[in-house]
């Protein structure tokens, strides 16, 4: 399949000779099935496989798969040697999906797959907190604490997508940033050392969860990172709730601000909880809407007494305010309702169950997990933008001109993420051909430049917009302050620019 071409950036140095004694001995440490070596110069760019948004196929040293911290360190240390021995793209499952898969930003890099670290290490439900490693999906933790007072706060992907590689992206769960839940991280250095930053567990240690430490505080600076490569984590494990209900209501196109403006005061009055989503037109079909009304899932959750309460408190609102088309809370309860199985997946997503099945991920890619990448046409736009009515209808106009000039298929789900603070979630599915590609590109090439010119900035960068962070940081010396850091911490580039350089 051609794949939609970009400009070739900077390729990190490396010498033939020197990579080549780098993956030989990467392969003594681990082993000659867990490195992948392209067979010759064409099949460099053929490696990794397709990508479900079509980026161009990035030129790949190899592909390595350590199977312990251990070995993560050994293979760290080895690139860092000199300048030449080659530069590591870190993934965790590799399902970046819409924002490159697993693909590094720049061309010449080695990926380090690091989905064989997948143990779940340690586990403290009453303290609420777990030791996981990189390969650890969502799927998987979710089932372990099947039946306990614990949940996972998982994101609307896959249940085969990793826990850590998402909240090291600033991934979106649905009580809240996935970034929030790192308590601590075990970090390998350029180097190869190890060191564990934030709050660990130890034999013996009763200090409760407490990520920020005394001093400076170091966790952040290995999220959205090319500081170090990260081979586990500790993350919060917030409590299970006894009940759980959404609220489904629908409503016209035209009141989007005043939409917006409504449910914003019911945020901030804590009468929905967790992470609360708005869906226009396109994007509510996945949730039963009919295509031409906007819809949103206002969570609630507690003891059942509280459910009941502060969902009469909502519809009653609701009701009140006129605004609403549509207005439903029993739908996850009545299964003689046409959207009985859509609305329980939903309230059993906001309670922390991934859906196992993939039902509503498959409805909305097509294609089961696996063949993402093979067979559908995907990718995201993530910009930021404030809770304010008129914010949002400048936001939605400016998806609507984009769709318009370039015929590209938008859709917008806004993710309450607080009273003051939305994250806009731009999808576009096309058919996975170079035509369609092209012009989704074309299209996010767009959106960027649009929503940049009205103070709406991404906070997650694709592959091939790696640049955008230094057009975009509202003060230079910062992004100055991060590179001196990189200087001194990586100065033979082990590891790859990335997205965030
Ligand atoms: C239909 C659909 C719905 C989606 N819903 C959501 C959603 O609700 N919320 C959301 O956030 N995303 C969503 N996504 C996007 C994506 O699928 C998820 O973000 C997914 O979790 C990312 O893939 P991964 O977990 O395999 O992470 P990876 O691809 O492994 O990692 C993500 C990035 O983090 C960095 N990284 C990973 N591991 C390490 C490490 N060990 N050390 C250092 N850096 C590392 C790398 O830069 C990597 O590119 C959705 C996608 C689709 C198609």
């Amino acid at each position: 399949m051609p794949e939609h071409a970009t400009t070739v950036d900077r390729a990190p140095a490396t010498s033939p000779g020197e990579t080549r004694t780098v993956l030989e001995e990467a392969a003594r440490i681990l082993g000659e099935d867990r490195v992948l070596r392209p067979r010759d110069e064409a099949d460099e760019s053929r490696l990794l496989g397709p990508n479900t948004s079509l980026f161009r196929s990035r030129r790949v040293a190899a592909v390595l798969r350590p199977a312990t911290a251990e070995q993560v360190a050994e293979i760290v240390g080895l690139f860092s040697r000199t300048p030449d021995s080659g530069s590591l793209h870190t993934v965790s499952t590799g399902r970046n999906w819409g924002l490159g898969s697993r693909e590094p930003a720049q061309d010449g890099a080695t990926v380090l797959d690091l989905g064989g670290l997948d143990r779940v290490r340690d586990l403290d439900l009453d303290a609420g907190w777990a030791v996981i490693e990189p390969g650890v999906t969502q799927g998987g933790l979710s089932r372990l604490l099947e039946g306990t007072p614990r949940i996972t706060n998982v994101t609307v992907s896959a249940a085969s997508t990793s826990v850590l590689g998402n909240a090291l992206d600033r991934g979106v769960g649905l009580r809240g940033q996935r970034t929030e839940d790192l308590a601590g991280l075990e970090v390998i250095l350029p180097g190869g050392e190890r060191v564990r930053v934030g709050w660990w567990p130890a034999p013996g240690r009763t200090a409760p969860l407490y990520p920020h430490g005394l001093g400076p505080s170091a966790l952040p600076l290995f999220v959205q990172s090319n500081l170090g490569v990260v081979t586990a984590a500790v993350v919060r494990l917030p409590p299970r709730p006894e009940a759980v209900r959404v609220t489904r209501l629908t409503f016209h196109h035209a009141d989007l601000a005043a939409v917006t403006d409504t449910v914003r005061r019911w945020v901030a009055q804590g009468l929905t909880r967790g992470v609360p989503r708005i869906y226009d037109p396109a994007a509510a079909r996945s949730y039963g809407g009919d295509g031409n009304a906007c819809m949103a899932h206002l969570p609630v959750d507690g003891t059942p007494a509280s459910v009941e309460a502060l969902t009469s408190v909502l519809t009653d609102e609701a009701h009140r305010c006129g605004l609403f088309t549509g207005v439903s809370s029993t739908e996850g309860t009545d299964p003689g309702h046409p959207l009985h199985e859509i609305t329980g997946l939903v309230e059993r997503a906001y309670a922390g169950d991934p859906d196992l099945a993939d039902r509503l991920f498959e409805d909305k890619m097509g294609v089961p997990a696996h063949e993402v990448d093979s067979a559908a046409g995907f990718l995201f736009f993530l910009p930021l933008l404030p809770f304010a009515g008129d914010a949002v209808a400048r936001a939605d106009g400016l998806l609507r001109e984009v769709a318009e000039e370039t015929g590209v298929r938008l859709s917008a789900t806004l993710h309450l993420l607080g009273p003051d603070l939305i994250d806009c979630v731009v999808a576009m599915k096309f058919a996975h051909e170079t035509e369609a590609a092209e012009r989704a590109h074309r299209a996010l090439d767009r959106l960027y430049a649009a929503y940049a010119a009205a103070g709406f900035t991404p906070y997650r960068l694709d592959v091939d917009h790696a640049g955008e962070r230094d057009a975009l940081a509202p003060d230079p010396a910062a992004v100055a302050l991060t590179r001196r850091l990189k200087a001194l911490l990586d100065p033979n580039d082990a590891i790859a620019p990335g997205r965030y350089r």
